[in-house]
């Protein structure tokens, strides 16, 4: 993703709790770019989203914000005039489910369990109340482990892993096209934001990664939650960076150091790379500690 929109991502990600800054961005255009067979991944605000279009017609994977729905659904007619099936979150944050209860009423929503849980019921995040959607943007057809979609000659697998980012976290994996959609179990290159909230924990995202890198192929390419088309060398770098600067706070809280200890000490040069506005080293190092002085 070119600077500019990952910057957009941000701004949204941070403004999260203002219901109406979302309503106030400046104009976005979704930026489609071919991944590989007939899979495609599209970029606006908020999370990216992968769509997979063919003879079945188009399905595709979270949908950001309604107020961006007339955008996303112009750029899937140009790749595909076929109808909306399939909508997969993969998981159940509003950057993610957005444009749900408008899709909702083309396509079947696919999602983990504890998605369908979280969008029809009160939510509190932080200070933030978050109220169900509509049931118009529910799920539909919901699982415990994994779904399989068999879809335009792909037989999409939809995973759900161990709580990482959240409870009801799915990755989905084309097969024949070898492309994985990750969800928010992968901000490229970035601290990932871990949703204690709504069921995440900062062990089982570790676990997680470590299952990908463990279970699929290492040439896949990789379309993050937010940041640009990735690969594995990204998932990697991403589980690395959380284990080695997981062990780090660990040591840290075993010596008996206080969190504002931890904070003055920073972490080393090379995970400078990884602070963004969202989560800088602070609050990284401050997710850590949480997780870990329990
Ligand atoms: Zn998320």
């Amino acid at each position: 993703m070119p600077n500019t929109l990952w910057s957009a991502a941000v701004v949204v990600l941070c403004s999260a709790g203002i219901a109406s800054a979302t309503q106030t961005q400046p104009d976005v255009e979704i930026r489609t770019t071919k991944v590989s067979g007939n899979v495609y991944m599209l970029e606006g605000q908020g999370g990216n989203i992968g769509a997979c279009v063919g003879p079945d017609g188009v399905l595709i994977i979270d949908d950001q914000f309604e107020r961006l729905a007339d955008k996303i659904r112009g750029a899937l007619t140009k790749l595909n005039p076929g109808p909306l099936k399939f909508i997969l979150n993969t998981h159940y944050h509003g950057d993610h489910t957005g444009s749900n209860e408008l899709f909702g009423k083309e396509g079947t929503i696919i999602a983990h369990e504890n998605v369908r849980k979280r969008l029809t019921t009160t939510q509190q995040r932080g200070e933030r109340t978050v109220e169900p959607l509509d049931p118009s943007g529910w799920p539909v057809v919901t699982f415990q482990d994994k779904v399989k979609v068999h879809f335009n000659g792909e037989d999409i697998q939809f995973i759900h892993l161990a709580a990482g980012h959240t409870d009801g976290d799915g990755i989905v994996f084309f097969p024949n096209a070898n492309v994985i959609h990750m969800g928010d179990l992968l901000f490229s290159g970035r601290f990932p934001f871990i949703d204690t909230d709504g069921g995440g924990s900062v062990e089982g995202y570790l676990n997680d990664l470590t299952w990908v890198i463990d279970n699929l192929p290492k040439d896949a390419q990789v379309i993050p939650g937010h940041g640009p088309l990735s690969t594995m060398a990204e998932v990697q770098a991403s589980r690395d960076m959380i284990r080695e600067t997981g062990d780090l706070v660990k040591k840290q809280i075993a010596q008996k150091k206080s969190l504002d200890d931890i904070k003055k000490a920073g972490l080393p040069e090379k995970f400078k790379a990884f602070d963004w506005q969202f989560i800088s080293t602070e609050r990284w190092i401050e997710t850590l500690y949480a997780a870990y002085s329990k």
